[in-house]
């Protein structure tokens, strides 16, 4: 089957073909450093960890390349407010951001490259600017010229001629456009800043990437993606600098997610609508957050809220219940059935396929995967064994798509609680047990009710009673 993916430079959907037959160069705009991701962000993080696993699912060798801003305004703003270097506060918070990836079930990226540890090949890319002439000098700070650039405006549709007409405020009376960007910018009062061949001070955003994703993924780059509002400026400036300076294709594939909203509004950290990924995660479960964020197409709004985030945690639940009970089925090692479930399996696998073919549309895989659980809860229903191979297979399928594909980790979450809960809990099944003994039903199910209003599930087995919590599938 044929992947389609909407590249938002044709505006289209087109047949993916990469620049080198099955390898897939990406390189996705990552965070800021300066504050802890919000779900948001995550989504974008998601959407693009989603991406780079089916790839890797149809076979592609994918080279994942996602950046760490950690010099610009806001950083250099936030580390002087804590009277700290832009380093630490750098550290700080890429660390928080990697352990927020690693409970999202994110695979790390293959590299995670620092604007500051690329001054030198920032320099040297400005340097070729500037002796093409795209790029000029004013006063310690370089600007790129993008009435020089032909195709400028190609990605976002902003050309530099309206851009020229709608200025109102010019910044620097000295560039050539108004519209010009900075590539160098040069040092203020007390910034951090390195040297370079036109004096004390800091790299541009948009040439931090473009240096990144060339160093590490060569000229033409096969998919570079981030949300939408990063298409004007940031990519389209990256486009311009990347092409003038080595006169070729700086990316084939340029997909962009839609907003994560909070009552219909873009959450953002300005806006102060937001809910950081940790507690989110802290709050519903990686497993859930994740699940709820694959469930809509990454070129769609996708709300945030309660009632969402419940839902997700149902169908995960049912999810694992089926697959608890399919594991439960009985194995026969000749002619014990399930063959024609495994046909339905096949068929439904192919569904996701066409879904995920289709533009990565995660929203129509995700019901497939859904119909896959309603036929597994049929055949559980109706038999108590199934053929081995056929079991081994099926669940060979289920953990590809749950787990490899949309990166959730097929187990119930055991409770994170501490020993001081054990213990109580203990205790309490044992006054339970006790109650039980003497005759005192009604007290012994009014304490399981009570406990499963505070979502503890009491469950008596032939080994004795055993607790879980409800919300963490
Ligand atoms: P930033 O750290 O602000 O550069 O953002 C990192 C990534 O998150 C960028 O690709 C943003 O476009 C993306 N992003 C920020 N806010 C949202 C949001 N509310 N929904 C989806 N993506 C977002
Ligand atoms: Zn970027």
């Amino acid at each position: 089957m044929t992947l389609k993916v909407f590249n938002n430079l044709t505006k289209r959907k087109e047949e993916f073909v990469p620049v080198e037959k099955g390898k897939v160069n990406m390189y996705v705009c990552g965070p800021t450093v300066y504050d802890y991701i919000h779900i948001g962000n995550a989504r974008s993080f998601v959407a693009f960890d989603v991406i780079r696993r089916y790839l890797e699912y149809k076979g592609y060798k994918v080279t994942y390349v996602s950046n760490l801003t950690d010099v610009d305004d806001k950083t250099i703003r936030r580390a002087k407010e804590r009277r700290i270097s832009i380093q630490q506060l750098g550290e700080k918070y890429s660390d928080a951001y990697f352990d927020d990836l690693t409970k999202l079930g994110m695979k790390k990226p293959d590299i995670n490259p620092r604007a500051t540890q690329h001054i030198e090949e920032i320099i040297d890319l400005i340097q070729i600017l500037i002796d093409k002439k795209y790029a000029y000098v004013v006063d310690g700070n370089v600007y790129y010229d993008i009435s020089k650039f032909e195709d400028y405006g190609k990605l976002s549709g902003n050309k530099a001629e309206a851009l020229e007409a709608g200025a109102r405020i010019e910044v620097d009376p000295r560039k050539r456009n108004p519209a010009d960007f900075a590539l160098w910018k040069r040092q203020k009062s007390e910034e951090p800043a390195w040297n370079s061949p036109w004096g004390k001070g800091r790299p541009g955003w948009h040439i931090e990437c473009s240096v990144m994703s060339m160093k590490y993924l060569g000229e033409t780059l096969d998919i570079h993606a981030g949300g939408k509002d990063l298409i004007f400026p940031h990519h389209e400036n990256e486009i311009t600098q990347s092409e003038a300076a080595t006169g070729k294709p700086f990316a084939k594939y340029w997909l962009h997610n839609e907003w994560l909203t909070v009552n219909g509004e873009k959450m953002s950290k300005s806006l102060g609508n937001f809910i950081t990924a940790h507690e989110a995660i802290e709050k519903y479960g990686s497993q859930v957050v994740r699940l709820f964020l694959v469930s809509v197409h990454y070129r769609s709004h996708i709300d945030f809220n309660d009632r969402s985030l419940k839902q997700a945690k149902r169908n995960l639940e049912k999810l694992f219940n089926a697959m608890e009970m399919f594991e439960a089925l009985r194995e026969e090692h000749k002619s014990a059935g399930g063959k024609e479930l495994f046909k339905q399996v096949e068929k439904i696998r192919q569904k996701f396929e066409e879904a995920m073919d289709d533009d990565f549309n995660t929203s129509l895989a995700v019901s497939a995967l859904f119909s896959l659980t309603r036929k597994i809860n049929l055949y559980v229903k109706d038999h108590g064994e199934i053929e081995t191979e056929v079991k081994k297979k099926i669940r060979g399928i289920v953990k590809r798509l749950v787990e490899d594909v949309f990166g959730i980790k097929m187990e119930r979450r055991k409770p994170e609680t501490d020993k001081l809960v054990e213990n109580l809990m203990k205790l309490i099944i044992e006054i339970r047990r006790q109650l039980r003994e003497r005759g005192d039903w009604e007290t012994a199910d009014d304490i399981r009710a009570k406990l499963k209003a505070l979502e503890l599930v009491l469950e008596d087995t032939p080994k004795g009673t055993e607790w879980k919590i409800e919300s963490e599938p």
